[in-house]
């Protein structure tokens, strides 16, 4: 009986011996992954915060002009709902641009860009608050 007994708790030992390194594990593995996709997070939003400034800032040294007939009324209009806050309407914008004669590549790959924000260099051209001149 002993002797069952002391086998039933070595086994017992054994297995929480097992199942201990098996938690270790699986603990390390789940901080290996955290660290990972913060990593991911990271690099993510500092891509993301460049892209913003990107697009508030515009290219300091940008030398080309916005022509005023490329403001036509659906220019016009769909910019208007863009800085309404319609981001999403910026690629429709490149488009209507493109077909008001707009061939100005840093202009329309801007529009076509996926993010934007209030103040974008584009929208603040096209509404003639800077570099209006032709
Ligand atoms: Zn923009």
């Amino acid at each position: 009986m002993d002797y069952l007994v002391e086998t039933k708790a070595a086994e017992l030992r054994q297995l929480e011996v097992e199942i201990n390194a098996e938690i270790e594990r699986l603990e390390a593995e789940i901080s290996a992954q955290a660290a990972e996709m913060r990593s991911r997070v990271n690099a993510r939003e500092r891509a993301l915060q460049a892209d913003l400034v990107r697009c508030v800032a515009g290219n300091p040294f940008y030398d080309g002009t916005f022509d005023p007939t490329w403001r036509t009324s659906v220019v016009m209009d769909l910019t208007a709902a863009i800085d309404a806050g319609r981001f999403d309407r910026l690629p429709i914008l490149a488009d209507a641009l493109e077909e008001a004669g707009c061939d100005d590549y840093r202009i329309l790959t801007h529009c076509r860009a996926e993010t934007h924000a209030r103040g974008c260099w584009v929208v603040e051209r096209v509404l003639g608050k800077v570099g209006s001149a032709v």
